[in-house]
């Protein structure tokens, strides 16, 4: 990543959720099962709030950067890719939306054809509403499925039923977006590989352009989290859940998905843009509540409660404490990068990162990572696409990947000894 990378990228949280679910920490409030933007004085607010934010880019600088805070420059690109995350984006009304949407335009501009992604979840939202968000610009939404048996929806805290996956699928092929994701998770307290692999047919069944797999992780003051020490029953074992993340990459592989990135399936052409700014590393805005930016190489994460948000608002200077990182040093970068990069089945190309580290870093790179050649997890390859051999010289090297989906499934023990190599 350099750091006067064009943005293209804007990410906006809305932090608002019927429920909490008992496996989540994210940064939310929780609103009640009736509330929805039409009616909740909270989300009206905040979406006030998110659009003063937004225009107050414009006012004082690109990037809130620390020592020159205050810097008025021209925005040089459009937006690119644009997504509403959560939280549950599909409370906003399609006015709010709207708002939101036309406030980006106005600040930094839309290109057309621009990737426009909500996060929706299953009855929250209609007809109406999903025709409003389209008319509005949204071009691909996410559902937040997660699993499609009942008991497992239960166990895990979720507001919605199965019955609303397929309501909500029917709807957006109604409304005729043909771009949209589903998510599921594994690893659920109780949850079966026959039950995964239900939920992957089920899933396919749907015919979405994008699937994506997440390993249930045990948080620290989720319900979960106090509930269960990790290997607890009724979770499953470490074995059973890399067998569901095998089953999940055959499965889909099977049905036409290609495994892009560790827990990302698409059909092809259909990779989520934003989500790649940030596995290649770019810089993107980031707006709202908890929401994380990275511009001019620093990454800044705003308060994570809606008091502390807005307080900040009110003199939005970014204190060092609040200073997610300060990527100063070039190790910390490299490694950065290759954390991020290495989640991509295309891997990581060596010549971006001699340019941006030099010679010395890379072939120190490679004496960490060509010991997990054998057992197969890092993968090299030559310009022409062919796979080299163990023993190479990092020279010979156009690209290095971890494999799939053995290498994406140890791929921390692979970052934990590229930490220790660079002491990070
Ligand atoms: S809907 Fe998503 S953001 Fe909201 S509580 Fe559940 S997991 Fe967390």
């Amino acid at each position: 990543m350099l750091h006067n990378d064009a943005i293209t990228a804007a990410y906006l949280h809305i932090p608002f959720c019927r429920r909490r679910c008992y496996y989540c920490d994210f940064p939310i409030s929780v609103v009640g099962d009736r509330k929805t933007g039409h009616n909740s004085g909270m989300i009206q607010e905040y979406v006030d709030k998110l659009c003063g934010e937004i225009r107050g880019t414009t006012q004082r600088s690109t990037q809130p950067c620390q020592t020159q805070p205050y810097q008025t420059q021209p925005f040089p690109t459009q937006l690119q890719t644009i997504f509403f995350g959560g939280g549950t984006p599909s409370l906003l009304t399609p006015q709010q939306l709207d708002r939101l949407l036309t406030t980006l335009n106005q600040t930094f501009g839309i290109a057309p054809g621009a990737e426009i992604s909500i996060e929706i979840d299953p009855g929250t939202f209609d007809r109406a509403q999903l025709q409003g968000y389209r008319s509005a610009g949204i071009t691909r939404v996410s559902l937040g499925s997660q699993a499609f048996q009942p008991e497992l929806l239960q166990v895990c805290g979720r507001t919605h039923q199965v019955e609303d996956i397929y309501h909500s699928a029917e709807l957006i092929h109604e409304v005729g977006i043909t771009n949209y994701s589903l998510d599921l998770i594994s690893g659920l307290p109780s949850q079966t590989v026959q039950q995964w692999q239900a939920s992957l047919e089920a899933a396919i069944d749907l015919r979405p352009t994008h699937i994506s797999t997440y390993d249930l992780t045990l948080e620290p003051g989720t319900v979960f989290g106090k509930r269960y020490q990790p290997g607890d029953r009724p979770l499953p074992t470490d074995e059973t859940t890399a067998d569901m993340y095998r089953l999940a990459s055959r499965t889909l592989q099977a049905a036409g998905y290609e495994h892009y990135e560790i827990s990302n399936y698409a059909q092809p052409g259909y990779a989520c843009r934003h989500n790649l700014t940030y596995w290649e590393n770019r810089s993107f805005y980031g707006f709202g509540m908890g929401a994380t930016s990275y511009v001019n190489g620093q990454r800044f994460a705003r308060p994570r409660t809606r008091e502390a948000y807005y307080q900040w608002l009110e003199n939005p200077e970014i204190p060092s404490e609040l200073l997610a990182s300060e990527i100063d040093h070039t190790s910390d970068r490299l490694v950065e990068t290759l954390m991020v990069g290495l989640r991509l089945a295309k891997g990581v190309a060596i010549e971006n990162l001699r340019q941006q580290f030099g010679n010395s870093a890379i072939e120190q790179v490679w004496q960490c990572l060509k010991r997990y050649q054998a057992p197969g997890w890092v993968e090299a390859w030559d310009a022409t696409g062919k796979r080299l051999p163990p023993d190479v010289s990092w020279e010979e090297i156009d690209r290095m990947s971890l494999s799939e989906p053995e290498g994406f499934l140890f791929s921390n023990v692979v970052l934990v000894s590229l930490f220790e190599a660079f002491g990070t």
